[in-house]
């Protein structure tokens, strides 16, 4: 019927629906189409007691609160989800992408963010800085400018018209802000290959690396540059190296810490690393997750983020659909004993001496 659903999450080849109500999944399209929580009209699913449950409505407003978008996100905590109602859109008729070179990454930074401040919505707004664009071009041939200190991807879909307006629109944005080198892909292979470098990050640092870790935090667009010059100087506080790729035009950033999990003390100064990520992002103004969720890995990082109240409401509402606490226990909501010991770990640490853990 010329429509699709627009989320498009790059683990898409495994995930399920399922899992991506229950993370609230984004993507390289999120910007302009928005996460699943956007995207989604109604779940069905289960209550832990087995009772049948629906969430949200094919209406356009449904009486009572909006409890589709408490489960959208919840990570699993309060219902089992068996069916879901995505909206569908018509495909737009054209798709053409911007591949930017910048010498400088707060020049790229900072070219994200005029882009949003010219009030143009790209489709996609990516960006990879130096070693990740080295090891995706080692990986795909994608031709990347292997000299630039950062990459930029700019999509524009539409119809014609539209699409060849505001490539000129950003173009003119992304010279201005100092762009050594702007290519607009020709046709349709031209701009998958642009987006394949990008489509295979993960896989890419898998190359070069026995182990990485994949961390996903967000913070404000115009610290795009702030953060990366921050995970350099981790790099060598905790002696190992970072890639960074980053769903750049809403702030989200996915930095591939390369470890060596055989080696217990690598492993254990990756997970540190990570922590200051996330802890960092918060002191920018940032979350400590974007679109991959808490799980049980970021635990500690909620700690920084929530106050004690803000958990112990959390735990509420968790409590109203799922009383015994049975759905993922252990996961997403740190309890007030765990976050007490992290603080004092963090304090007596002397690490990241910002005001939210003034309340431990
Ligand atoms: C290589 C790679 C790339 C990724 N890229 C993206 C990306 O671009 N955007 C993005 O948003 N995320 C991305 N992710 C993260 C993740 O894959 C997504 O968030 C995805 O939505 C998880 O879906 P899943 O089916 O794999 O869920 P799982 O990982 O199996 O489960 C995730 C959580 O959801 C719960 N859950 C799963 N199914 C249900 C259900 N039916 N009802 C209730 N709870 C449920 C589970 O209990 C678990 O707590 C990526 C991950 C990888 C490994």
């Amino acid at each position: 019927h010329g429509l699709y659903y627009a989320p498009d999450p790059s683990s898409q080849i495994a995930c399920t629906i399922g899992g991506n109500v229950a993370e609230n999944a984004g993507g390289v399209h999120c910007l302009k189409y928005g996460l699943t929580v956007h995207n989604v009209l109604r779940v069905r699913g289960y209550t832990i007691e087995g009772k049948p449950l629906t969430l949200g409505s094919e209406a356009l407003d449904a009486p009572g609160y909006d409890l589709l978008s408490l489960a959208i996100g919840s990570e699993g905590m309060l219902a089992v989800v068996l069916e879901v109602t995505v909206r569908l859109i018509p495909k737009p008729q054209l798709a053409r992408c911007i591949m930017a070179s910048f010498a400088d990454v707060r020049q790229a930074g900072d070219a994200v963010a005029n882009v949003i401040a010219a009030g143009i919505i790209p489709a996609g707004l990516e960006m990879m800085d130096k070693p990740m664009t080295a090891a995706v071009e080692d990986f795909v041939h994608a031709g990347y400018d292997l000299d630039a200190a950062a990459i930029l991807l700019c999509e524009s879909d539409g119809t014609p018209q539209e699409v060849e307006e505001e490539i000129a629109r950003m173009s003119t944005v992304l010279r201005a802000a100092g762009a050594t080198a702007i290519t607009v892909s020709q046709d349709e292979a031209e701009r998958l290959r642009f987006w394949s470098g990008r489509k295979n990050a993960f896989p890419a640092s898998g190359r070069i690396s026995p182990d990485y870790m994949c961390m996903d935090s967000t913070i404000p667009r115009k610290r795009l540059a702030d953060i990366l010059l921050a995970i350099g100087e981790m790099e060598h506080k905790y002696g190992l190296r970072c890639c960074n790729v980053f769903h750049a035009g809403d702030g989200n950033l996915h930095p591939l810490i390369l470890f060596d999990a055989n080696d217990p003390d690598q492993l254990h100064r990756a997970e540190l690393f990570g922590a200051d990520i996330m802890e960092t992002s918060v002191a920018m103004g940032g979350t400590v997750t974007g679109e991959h969720g808490v799980g049980v890995e970021k635990l500690n990082s909620m700690c920084v983020q929530f106050s004690p109240e803000e958990n112990a409401q959390m735990f509420a509402v968790k409590h109203a659909f799922d009383p015994q606490g049975l759905l993922n226990p252990g996961k997403v909501i740190p309890t007030l004993q765990r976050c007490a010991e992290y603080g004092r770990m963090l304090v007596r640490g002397g690490r990241l001496p910002f005001p939210e853990l003034e309340r431990f």
